[in-house]
């Protein structure tokens, strides 16, 4: 039997694919990072099957790569080096939803969803909710550190899992947190350090993650949207760091920021005639959800700390946008049409609320600096600090290289303006690498796990046989 057959040996046949019209679609994800073209395709639907092809893959030292729905921006998915992938959509079962506990527990390919359509008659959610709902996977957020909704609330997703089931690289099967104990979820952290954060963000390193047990909250029975216009990011950024220090956040769901070009471009877009006195230099988006007394309460205090900054309540961007944007599902799908026309590279950073203006003027510099591409930046608003997206789109037929190295060159230029890669995966592996302590430090764990390096090579710059040069620096 040859690897690739023992690989599977444990596999019913009907999960497993070779032909190469079959694997496809799973060469790559959403991003810019090249494809990659793996041998095998399977498709498991049980932590021993996994443990069974891992166990067999060390033995062979081929390479596996994770995938939940490939909807990430960062490369994670694409199989560089061959050899495997694990498509986990067919474990979706959501395994327990225990209300006393306040946790539920669900397979790795669950999507958000159908998590959420489960939850919704129990009056229930989970805290962090990627804009990509529909199909994201929650194995896949947990493993790509997602944001979105709850991000003012909440934070991210890491901080919300209470604990996780893990296939290791060799194939012994660990559970973190208070189920390492007894098998029950209840605690993030008790005995020892925190073996579950190991695995958040982890882009499939260190282990494929089998089951994700998350905080449950009671779905708001409010909601109501609201715009504010700042004259510039400054004066956003002191109103942002207020709101978060005050923490007035505790009864929004989804905050973000948008600065002076896409607030013009969806404003003009919907609006052509519109000529206000003067536009905002930039506008913060608050979607609130919570018992309507406190909301209308956090809403007043909310527009008095805007004021005291200089903002004026920008309803119009809230009637063209930021509401249809926060409550119907179909803009977000239009918004996904768009990337499909053209095609949108992403990099994802988190920054110091402080550094908002750098963040902007690293975007702008961007607009300057390669005028091929049409570039757009906007925050995603956290309970603390800001997510920073910078998005670039191109033509894929025809820029795809370009776009590639403009990428890169956008990836060293944030991380100079004191940005920190976020959603790492392969798009920022070359900037990991320069925090030398803290990539040595990673390296030597993913080392004693996984010696063959056959999980997910490529994927955070750690493995020797596969690495991502340092981009150049000038943009
Ligand atoms: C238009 C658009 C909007 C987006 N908006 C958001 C947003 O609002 N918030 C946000 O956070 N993200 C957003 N994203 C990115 C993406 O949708 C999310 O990060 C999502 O959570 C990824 O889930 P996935 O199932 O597609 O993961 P995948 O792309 O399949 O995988 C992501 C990474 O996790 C690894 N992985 C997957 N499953 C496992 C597992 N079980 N064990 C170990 N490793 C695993 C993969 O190897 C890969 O490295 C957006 C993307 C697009 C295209």
């Amino acid at each position: 039997m040859n690897a690739q057959e023992d690989i599977c040996a444990e596999i019913d046949p009907a999960r497993v694919f070779r032909n190469q019209l079959d694997l496809l679609t799973y060469q790559r994800d959403c991003s810019v990072v090249a494809p990659g073209a793996a041998t095998l395709l399977v498709r498991p639907t049980s932590s021993a099957e996994i443990s069974s092809v891992l166990r067999r893959a060390q033995a062979s030292g081929t390479p596996v790569y994770a995938r939940g729905a490939g909807t990430m921006y960062a490369g994670g998915v694409n199989p560089a080096a061959g050899g495997v992938v694990l498509d986990l959509s067919a474990m979706d079962r959501i395994l327990e939803i225990d209300q006393a506990r306040g946790v539920v527990v669900v397979e790795p390919g669950v999507r958000f969803g159908s998590l959420s359509q489960a939850l919704k008659p129990l009056g229930l959610t989970v805290g962090i909710i990627p804009s990509t709902a529909p199909t994201a996977t929650v194995g896949g957020a947990a493993s790509a550190h997602a944001l979105g909704t709850g991000s003012a609330r909440h934070q991210s997703f890491a901080d919300e899992v209470v604990g996780l089931q893990v296939v290791l690289p060799d194939g012994r099967v660990i559970e973190t947190g208070s189920a390492a104990a007894h098998g029950k979820h209840f605690h993030r952290f008790g005995m020892g350090p925190d073996l579950t954060g190991l695995f958040l963000g982890g882009d499939g390193t260190l282990g494929v993650i089998t089951a994700i047990a998350l905080w449950l909250h009671p779905l708001p029975e409010f909601r109501t949207t609201a715009c504010y216009g700042f004259p510039d990011a400054h004066k956003a950024a002191g109103f942002i760091a207020a709101l978060q220090s005050r923490e007035l956040t505790r009864n929004v769901w989804y905050a973000s920021g948008y600065e002076a070009g896409t607030i013009k471009g969806r404003v003009l877009a919907a609006r052509p005639g519109y000529a206000p006195d003067a536009w905002p230099g930039f506008c913060v988006g608050l979607d609130f959800g919570g018992e309507e007394p406190l909301v209308q309460h956090d809403l007043s205090l909310i527009a008095n700390l805007g004021a005291a900054h200089g903002a004026t309540p920008f309803p119009i961007f809230d009637e063209v946008y930021f509401r249809h944007l926060r409550n119907e599902e179909i803009y977000w799908y239009g918004y996904a049409g768009y990337f499909s026309r053209s095609r949108c590279a992403i990099l994802m950073s988190s920054l110091a609320t402080p550094d908002l203006p750098r963040f902007l003027d690293s975007v702008q510099a961007l607009r300057e600096n390669e005028p091929d591409f049409l570039w757009g930046g906007a925050v995603v608003i956290c309970r603390r600090g800001l997510h920073g997206g910078v998005l670039a789109f191109y033509d894929e037929e025809t820029q795809w290289p370009e776009a590639q190295a403009a990428t890169a060159r956008a990836a060293a230029r944030l991380v100079e303006a004191g940005c920190t890669p976020y959603k790492t995966g392969k798009i920022w592996a070359g900037e990991l690498q320069e925090f030398t302590a803290y990539h040595q430090t990673l390296a030597q764990l993913k080392h004693s796990l996984d010696p063959r390096e056959i999980l997910s090579p490529g994927n955070l710059g750690l493995s020797r046989s596969h690495q991502t040069a340092r981009p150049e620096r000038k943009a």
